[in-house]
């Protein structure tokens, strides 16, 4: 599974972030790092809580 954060959704809430801190690292800005990375192994329900949690829809999964 891979997760691809939108840059130009993500307004840095951190719900994300709150829910699967590995999934979805923090920017030095403090906003969840954009692009595509690998989701780690065992955390793939995780990274699916943390994209449900975004009020903006700028997190998307995929296989
Ligand atoms: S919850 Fe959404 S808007 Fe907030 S930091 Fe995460 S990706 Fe960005």
């Amino acid at each position: 599974m891979k997760s691809t954060v939108d840059e130009r959704r993500c307004v840095g809430h951190v719900r994300c972030h709150a829910l699967a801190p590995q999934v979805y690292p923090l920017d030095e800005q403090g906003y969840a790092a954009p692009g595509e990375r690998a989701v780690p192994a065992g955390r793939e329900a995780a990274a699916e809580r943390g994209a449900a949690a975004c009020p903006e829809g700028a997190i998307s999964l995929h296989r």
